[in-house]
This record gives structure tokens, C-alpha cells and sequence, in this order.
């Protein structure tokens, strides 16, 4: 039986979950998801000055919204101090690490000298192969006995395999001298006891990677398969930047893009499958492999991703769209639809989410539902309520009153009433719109009194007539 495939995203919680770390879990997910096996997540919290409980609970929210649940309990890497301080001494017991009573003074002495020769400043402790009878009774750090020979291959599916020489590679500190771990054991420790068998995060770890290796292979601990991907550019090819949209994810539920599209987006992101741009979440989990990932930055863009979104909108199950739309809401601080109008809205979704690219967008559609009487017409709504058709408006409305409400029957009258009137139906049109909705961008008449119904629709048409005087 081949082994469970198990990945993880281990975010720091110092800020926001940014674009590329959501791509880096979605990515995590997808692999795990696809593949019958765990996605689990681990907070990095061992720098506890950077380290915020709201920065915690910005990165739970933001995968919440996005979708990417993960398996059993978040892990707090810094309440496994223990365990990483466990290794340390097993590996000095084991006499892969070493006691170093090196003080500050004598390692940046030693780093001057080193300058001075022109030789490498790599701190070469003298303690490495001391006696411990020669030990001192005095502070200590555990460093790593770092291999002085050969080479160390990153075998990187994504960037292939990259060799560090080994005497770039120094004996780095595993324990600090007050006991507490550093961040590179903690990483390598909760990996490899969190059974995660594939490490898939952004290539700025790419270093880090030939550190934690040594810690494993000193440990006798089996690898995980590394794949470091490139990190997301902007729309100009340079690092991205807060301008870019180097935003936190809850700042694109914010602008209105369905967390489904955004799932698509960033999956695209630096992977590929085929020519595929828009597809659903059963397809992506079904054809996301490490091998599609590409070995250049990929490129932020957000016309791209609000083509995506509005296809997602015109795709999305009305229940779901409406989720979702009072996701957004809430996002942005909105009070919530009351049940009537969201009941209005369901019954309307058929002819709002096409064409809608983001949910303010739909919002604009959905005017003539959102909207109570008197209806406010904005300037351009506003040019098609002159006299005259206010005129027509109030002669059409008694017609309405006894009209059978079924989209043909409605369709016909207004159809015949404006042949009657000499005057073709875009004319009328452009005035109903503003009576209707206020608005001159929306669903088409017939689809806006069908979900009005006759009542609600009439009224609004006698609201503009009685105006006209
Ligand atoms: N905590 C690191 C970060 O937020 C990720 C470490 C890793 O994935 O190994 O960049």
C-alpha cells in the first residue's frame, strides 16, 4: 500500500494571510484533497514578539472564506517547545550535536579574523570535537554537526535538484542557551512528526529546506518530497507589492470576488493544466499535481481574475451564490437582507448573476429588489422620466392592474401597448427601467415585474406617474 499523502501550511501568524500564502495552502490542499490523504495546518508561532492571536485568528478566517478546511486540530508550533528541545538532546546524545560554550564576543572575534584572512566567516566552533571532561561550567548552546564534506541535494520536484556545498553549511544553533529551540529544528521536527510527506511552500524556503534536511538525516528520519514554488509577481513582473494586491485575502471578499473563482485563480496561479482557465473545485482537486507547478513567477492579474469570477457567478447554484453574497456583506460591514428581500433575491438569481463579474456588481442588478418605494432614480434613470412618459407609464399601469402575471401575458400587453402608441418597446423600456429600478443598467422589464409581481409593480409605475401629474 502506498503511503497517505499528508501536507501541511504553516503560516506565521505576524500578519494577514496574504495572496501567495493562500495560493501556498490552496495548493497544500488540493494535493491532500485529490489524493484521498490529510491537509493539516500549523500555526508558526515561536516568535512570540511577532506573534499576535489577531494575526491568528485573520489566517483561520481567511482559509474559512476560501474554503480550505483542514484536518483534525491547528497545531501550535511554539506549545511543542518541548518536544523540539527533546530532539536537540537526542541528537546530542547521539553525538550529532555538541555542547558550544562559545560566547558572543569570541564568535564575532572569530568573524574578524575570518575577514581580516579573507577566509570564510562560517563560525567553526572550537567545541565541536571537545572532551566533554574539558566542558565548563557555564551557558551552552547545542549546535548540529553539520557534514564539512560533499555536498547536500535539495531533490526539488518543482525546481529540481539543488546542491549546497556542505562547507557553506555551518553548525547551526538548535537550542539557544536559555533552552528554547530554533525555528529551523521546530519546522523539521513538527514535520516529520506531523507524518507530512510532502512540503509544498514558497521558494523563499528554498535555503531552508538544506537545514532542516541535515536535521532529518541526523535524526535517521525519512524525507519529505520538497517542492518550493516561485513566489507570485505583479501584472509588471516585478516582487509583488501592496499596489499589486499584495492584500489580505479577506480584502478580495471585501472587493467581491466569490471564494469559488478565487480558488480557480489561484490555483492557475503558477500551475497549469493544459489550457484549462475555469473550472470547478472537483476538477482541480482531480487534475492538481506537483508536476503542473511552473519554475517562473507567475503573474498577478486582476482583469483575468474578475473574467473568472463573473463566469463563476453565471455558474454558482443560486443558494450558494446567496451564501456567499451574505458573506460578503457581513465582509463589508452591511447590514444583513432582511428574509423578504432575500427570498426576492433567490427568486431572482436566474437574471442577475449573468454579466455580474463581482458582488457589488450584482448588488447594482439587484437595485430594483434592494431598493423600497418611493424609488430614488439616479441622473441617467432619471433623463427617461420626462413628461411625456410619465404619461405613457400612467396609461400602461391600468392595463398592468388586469393583466394575467405570467411572463407571456405581460410580455404581449406591454409589447401591443407600445405598437398601439406608435412607438417601438426599447422606447418604453428605458422608462420602465427608472420606474422599476431607478436605474438604467438592469435585468430585463419582463424579469423585473416577474419578480415584483403585479402589485409591487404597478405601484412603483403609479409612484413615477403621480408625479407627472
Ligand atoms: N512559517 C513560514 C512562513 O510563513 C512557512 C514555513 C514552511 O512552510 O516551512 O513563511
Amino acid at each position: 500500500m502506498s503511503q497517505q499523502v499528508v501536507t501541511r501550511f504553516a503560516p506565521s501568524p505576524t500578519g494577514f494571510l496574504h495572496i501567495g500564502g493562500a495560493r501556498t495552502a490552496l495548493f497544500n490542499w488540493l494535493y491532500a484533497r485529490g489524493r484521498g490523504g490529510k491537509f493539516l495546518l500549523r500555526i508558526e508561532d515561536t516568535d512570540r514578539a511577532r506573534s499576535t492571536p489577531a494575526a491568528t485568528q485573520a489566517i483561520l478566517d481567511g482559509l474559512a472564506w476560501l474554503g480550505l478546511d483542514h484536518d483534525g486540530e491547528a497545531v501550535s508550533q511554539f506549545a511543542r517547545a518541548p518536544r523540539h528541545a527533546e530532539v536537540a538532546h537526542a541528537l546530542l546524545d547521539a553525538g550529532k550535536a555538541y555542547k558550544c560554550f562559545a560566547t558572543q564576543d569570541e564568535i564575532e572575534t572569530f568573524r574578524e579574523a575570518a575577514r581580516a584572512e579573507g577566509r570564510s566567516t562560517l563560525y567553526r566552533s572550537p567545541w565541536r570535537d571537545a572532551d566533554p571532561a574539558t566542558h565548563p561550567d557555564a551557558p551552552f548552546v547545542i549546535r548540529i554537526k553539520a557534514p564539512r564534506e560533499g555536498a547536500t541535494v535539495i531533490r526539488d520536484v518543482v525546481q529540481g535538484d539543488v546542491t549546497i556545498r556542505n562547507d557553506q553549511l555551518d553548525d547551526m544553533v538548535l537550542l539557544r542557551s536559555d533552552g528554547t529551540p530554533v525555528y529551523m529544528l521546530a519546522v523539521a521536527v513538527d514535520d516529520h512528526d506531523m507524518g507530512v510527506t510532502h512540503v509544498i511552500r514558497g521558494d523563499d524556503h528554498l535555503n531552508n529546506a538544506a537545514r532542516q534536511m541535515m536535521i532529518y538525516e541526523a535524526m535517521g528520519w525519512p524525507l519529505p518530497v520538497y517542492a518550493h514554488i516561485p513566489l507570485i509577481h505583479g501584472p509588471d513582473g516585478k516582487k509583488l507589492s501592496k499596489r499589486h494586491g499584495a492584500l489580505g485575502v479577506e480584502e478580495y471578499q471585501k472587493m467581491g470576488y466569490p471564494a469559488a473563482a478565487m480558488r480557480n485563480y489561484l490555483a492557475r496561479l503558477g500551475w497549469s493544466h493544459g489550457d484549462d482557465e475555469f473550472f470547478s473545485d472537483m476538477q482541480a482537486r482531480e487534475w492538481f499535481d506537483i508536476t503542473g507547478i511552473g519554475k517562473s513567477p507567475a503573474r498577478l492579474d486582476f482583469k483575468k481574475l474578475e473574467n473568472l469570477c463573473g463566469r463563476h457567478i453565471a455558474a454558482m447554484d443560486d443558494a450558494a451564490l446567496l451564501h456567499e453574497l451574505k458573506g460578503f456583506l457581513a465582509a463589508t460591514g452591511q447590514p444583513p437582507l432582511s428574509d423578504e428581500k432575500l427570498q426576492l433575491l433567490e427568486q431572482a438569481m436566474y437574471c442577475l448573476k449573468d454579466r455580474a463579474r463581482t458582488f457589488p456588481e450584482l448588488i447594482e442588478k439587484a437595485t430594483f429588489i434592494l431598493a423600497d418605494r418611493p424609488i430614488m432614480a439616479d441622473a441617467g434613470a432619471a433623463a427617461h422620466l420626462d413628461d411625456v412618459s410619465r404619461g405613457i407609464l400612467k396609461e400602461l399601469t391600468p392595463h398592468l392592474q388586469n393583466a394575467t402575471w405570467s411572463r407571456n401575458s405581460v410580455e404581449e400587453l406591454v409589447t401591443q401597448f407600445a405598437e398601439d402608441h406608435g412607438m417601438k418597446f426599447g422606447k418604453l423600456a428605458g422608462p420602465l427601467r427608472a420606474a422599476l429600478a431607478g436605474r438604467t443598467a438592469t435585468p430585463s422589464v419582463f424579469d423585473m415585474m416577474l419578480v415584483l409581481g403585479r402589485d409591487e409593480t404597478t405601484a412603483r409605475l403609479t409612484d413615477v406617474a403621480g408625479l407627472g401629474g
